[in-house]
């Protein structure tokens, strides 16, 4: 059965889009094919939640000139990185005052090298979702680039969440980005919470806020308590970390680098230096500090660029020194894959959060979902974040992608015998909704 087949139009949105819906025909044989579409019709109908975010504020994305290449900037950009493009042709690709025409001559080859890719389908499926177009060429570049400019206005976020019947969108730094009202209305997430004191100014300012003076390790974790209680007032619901490696917290040599650095008068450590021993107990501390103010830590393992430092098996010493704090932990842990599912099975305070993996790579995210239902308790896992910055679009593409993933494997599931049709519903509301509302308290 061809993809093209299987589009049908669905209705407008207010924005301007014309917005067909697409069921993804994919190989199966002809009963679990007949699932396969029926799984898809239930996803659609249900209400979503977008487990993670890091959408810039409205107001600053639509004052930009919008276009085709828009729809590139994190996370196709990548792929056209890593196929060789040259820096400062990608940079032209992106500069809106040339004409589209020449920005695509920059970039064809590369195009046409990564748009199989699963970064390039979410595009594709995003355009094709959105603006009813099927490829994305240098005979379509206009085209999409008038329709994405038309829905570059006020109430784009909106339209898109409401599309997918998002209910709920946990953002990241959602605290810098008020007063846009839409991030008053959202659950937010903290980003490198337990380093606060990275920089002197940052501590610095901290004090003052708090008017507190901070001469030891035991000020500093009053400190980080009053910061932890001002966030929960404000609507903050997790705090954010990177895993790295880190061990055993030491008071004493804490204090001994802490008085080093008041001595010095100016200090700058690295956000993922862990191994120093004052970032290393202040990591520690914030994951006691979580759990008595009721926050999620949000996990953040493996995918760019030396994963080695951001191993997700890290987080194993986090999490079985702080058994009561709950770890929510990202992203599969690409590429250590069967290890973050193995931390998920073992430890009762680690979840799953699928955000970003469906477009990292659709074929992994497939074939690990297989392991996870075989494996990881089913109210741990959480189904979809987009992971997206200012190109809110492509939440429509990267959803699409995670639905596909999990009617691919839940209908052959159904056929082996593992579960039914209704019980694979359950389980379908359950990772797409329920489980993120649960483990963030949402209401
Ligand atoms: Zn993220």
């Amino acid at each position: 059965m061809k993809r093209r087949d299987l589009i049908k139009t669905g209705t407008a949105m207010a924005v301007g889009f014309s917005f067909p819906v697409l069921s993804h025909g994919k190989q199966l044989d002809t009963v679990s094919g007949g699932i396969y579409d029926q799984l898809m019709r239930e996803m659609d109908s249900m209400d979503i939640i977008d487990a993670h975010e890091h959408l810039i504020p409205e107001e600053k994305r639509i004052s930009k000139q919008a276009d085709v290449f828009t729809l590139f900037n994190h996370y196709v950009n990548c792929d056209l990185i890593s196929a060789g493009i040259d820096p400062e042709d990608l940079r032209l690709v992106f500069n809106s005052d040339l004409p589209l025409q020449e920005r695509w001559q920059k970039l064809e080859y590369y195009w046409n090298q990564i748009k199989y890719s699963s970064y390039a389908k979410c595009t594709r499926i995003t355009v094709e979702k959105l603006y009813g177009i099927d490829d994305i060429n240098v005979n379509t570049i206009e085209e999409i680039s008038a329709k994405v400019a038309n829905g570059n206005k006020p109430g784009l976020y909106q339209e898109i969440f409401d599309m997918c019947n998002i209910k709920y969108v946990i953002d990241q730094n959602g605290l810098t980005k008020m007063p846009d009202p839409i991030y008053s209305q959202m659950p937010l997430l903290q980003g490198s919470s337990f380093m606060i004191f990275a920089t002197k100014k940052r501590f610095d300012k901290m004090c003052k806020e708090f008017n507190m003076e901070v001469t030891s390790l035991g000020d500093c974790m009053k400190l980080l308590d009053k910061q932890l209680s001002a966030w929960k007032e404000q609507g903050v619901v997790s705090i954010k970390i990177r895993t790295a490696p880190n061990v055993e917290p030491n008071a004493i040599e804490a204090e001994k680098r802490l008085q080093e650095m008041l001595k010095a008068g100016d200090w700058h450590i690295d956000n993922y230096q862990t191994m120093d021993p004052f970032n290393n107990y202040i990591l520690h501390e914030c994951m006691e500090l979580a759990a008595e103010h009721d926050f999620v830590v949000s996990a953040h393992a493996g995918v760019w660029g030396d994963f080695r430092d951001m191993d997700s098996k890290d987080l194993l010493t986090l999490a079985i020194a702080h058994p009561e704090t709950k770890y929510d932990l990202y992203h599969l842990g690409f590429p250590f894959i069967r290890d973050t599912i193995m931390i998920a099975k073992n430890n009762p305070n680690v979840y799953l959060n699928l955000c970003w993996t469906h477009i990292l790579s659709q074929t992994q995210t497939n074939s690990a979902l297989r392991e996870i239902v075989d494996s990881v308790p089913l109210n741990k896992v959480s189904a979809f974040g987009g992971d997206f910055v200012g190109h809110v679009e492509n939440i429509v593409g990267h959803l699409q992608m995670a639905k596909e993933d999990f009617a691919e494997v839940f209908a052959e599931e159904i056929q082996r015998g593992r579960f039914d049709f209704h019980e694979a519903v359950g389980i379908l509301k359950q990772c797409f909704y329920d489980n993120p509302k649960n483990l963030y308290k949402l209401s």
